[in-house]
């Protein structure tokens, strides 16, 4: 049987572009569609026009700050949405651009369309159906809205990247990633923003201190918060907006954004056709390999709702193309995967909780808390926290947790350490660099507290 393509990816974004070029590079025949844009949610309405939203941001703060070194800034300054959001925009554009050439360049055929199953061994694209002897799924998923009277009145987080001007008050449903991250960028750029969530925490999954540190942050930041509360209705008042609270309370707002999750983007590609289904989340379930129950039909990135982040979508999408074309049958791991969410302060964490460290065994946690010399000096109300979880029995280092000034940088040096199975003794051998808020991972020499079971004798 002869096919038109070794491999054929449906959906251009992180994982699918890397696995596409990747497999082409190897020599393999590879085609791939994307319907909406070159590089995915990332690169479009993600991680990259937020990040850009999260720096102007923080120019505001810093403006502020500026008087505490000494600088007089004029009172009055302003800030130009439309001016930020071009200068976005053409960002956006060029790395945009940049995925369609790589892939042209390294040879595989694009398709500029909605891709759909034929068959098991067939899509159709562009009304043409091509047959390939692999298939990769990489469609990624959607965000959600609530499923109440009135949810379709909310904005979801595209929405952002299309707004006119600075909503003044904005109302954010949920507290993970999306949600805070959000919150915070309007807050600094000059919004009013409460923030609704069911939980008693926000950012679900993460350690205790970061959650409890978030709230002291909503607060230091002015953002209203509304924990442990569900949702009842969105009502339009002309262009206003209603929130409806399960407890009868009503927060008004000129945007309600809704962070409520997101859902892998299975709907119209005629699963059926090629023998697949979605499984009870709605994902498609994959062995250690990636392949679906249907073996040589396979699934990377969101779709598969495991670790949803840029990072692992693109490394899995790396390892899967070596496995299929370049000889090299390897799994990305899934184990100590870094994150950060890019809040004001932003958080960044790796490996376990001391909650998840606590269920294994004996485990000590190490915890600093402390104003940054930048902001003694600022005086703006904004503490450090720093947190280590290192199993006490082998003295591994199993997880770190930062909020604080630039966490995300700190913490990739430190994921290192992690995934080589750095020990506590390792840590404390190390150097600091001072002065600087990272050094605390390697001076803190005090034990906070000890958790989890205790050894058997
Ligand atoms: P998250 O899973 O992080 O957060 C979803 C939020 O919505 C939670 O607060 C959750 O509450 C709440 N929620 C879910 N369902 C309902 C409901 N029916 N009613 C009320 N509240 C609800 O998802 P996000 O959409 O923020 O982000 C999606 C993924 O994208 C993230 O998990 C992350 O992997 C990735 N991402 C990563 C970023 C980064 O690396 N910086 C940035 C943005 C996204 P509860 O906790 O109670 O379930």
């Amino acid at each position: 049987m002869s096919y038109d393509f070794d491999l054929f990816v449906i959906g251009g974004g992180s994982a699918g572009v890397r696995c596409a070029r990747i497999a082409a590079g190897h020599g393999a025949k590879v085609a791939i569609a994307e319907t909406r844009f070159w590089g995915g949610t990332c690169v479009n309405v993600g991680c990259v026009p937020k990040k850009i939203m999260v720096q102007a941001a923080e120019y505001g703060a810093w403006m502020q700050d500026a008087a505490g070194f000494g600088w007089d800034i004029p009172p009055g300054a302003t800030h130009d949405w439309a001016r930020l959001a071009q200068a976005r925009d053409r960002e956006v554009a060029r790395l945009s651009g940049i995925y369609g050439r790589l892939l042209g360049g390294a040879g595989v055929t694009t398709f500029d369309g909605y891709a759909k199953f034929a068959g098991p061994h067939s899509v159709t694209v562009n009304g043409q159906t091509v047959t390939a002897e692999r298939i990769v799924i990489a469609v990624g998923g959607n965000a959600v809205r609530p499923d109440i009277p009135g949810g379709e009145l909310a904005l979801i987080s595209d929405d952002l990247f299309t707004l006119p001007a600075l909503p003044r008050r904005v109302v954010m449903l949920g507290a993970g990633y999306i949600a805070l991250e959000f919150a915070m960028l309007l807050r600094g750029l000059g919004a009013e923003v409460d923030v609704i969530y069911r939980a008693d925490l926000p950012l679900r999954g993460f350690d205790d201190d970061i959650r409890n540190a978030m709230v002291e942050a909503l607060e230091a930041a002015g953002i209203r918060h509304h924990a442990g509360q569900g949702l009842r209705a969105i009502e339009a008042a002309g262009d206003a907006r209603r929130v409806i609270l399960a407890d009868g309370t009503v927060v008004e707002a000129d945007a309600v954004i809704a962070a409520t999750g997101r859902r892998p983007a299975l709907a119209g590609l005629e699963l059926a056709a090629a023998g697949l289904a979605p499984d009870a989340r709605g994902a498609l379930s994959v062995d250690g390999a990636h392949a679906t129950s249907v073996p040589h039909i396979y699934a990377i990135g969101d779709v598969t709702d495991r670790v949803n982040l840029t990072p692992m979508a693109t490394a899995v999408g790396h390892a899967l193309a070596d496995t299929l074309f370049g000889g090299n049958p390897r799994q990305a791991s899934y184990q100590n995967v870094p994150s950060a969410v890019f809040t004001d302060p932003p958080i960044a964490t790796v490996g376990l909780t001391e909650h998840e460290a606590a269920l294994a065994g004996p485990t000590d946690i190490y915890v600093a808390r402390f104003t940054p010399m930048r902001h003694t000096m600022s005086g703006r109300a904004r503490k450090t926290l720093m947190k280590l979880v290192v199993d006490a029995r082998t003295d591994r280092v199993l997880g770190a947790h930062v909020m604080g000034d630039d966490a995300a940088e700190m913490l990739q040096g430190f994921a290192v350490a992690i995934t080589a199975g750095a020990t506590k003794a390792d840590f404390d051998r190390t150097i600091g660099i001072h002065p600087t808020m990272a050094e605390e991972f390697v001076t803190m020499r005090t034990r906070t507290r000890q958790v989890g079971l205790t050894p058997a004798l």
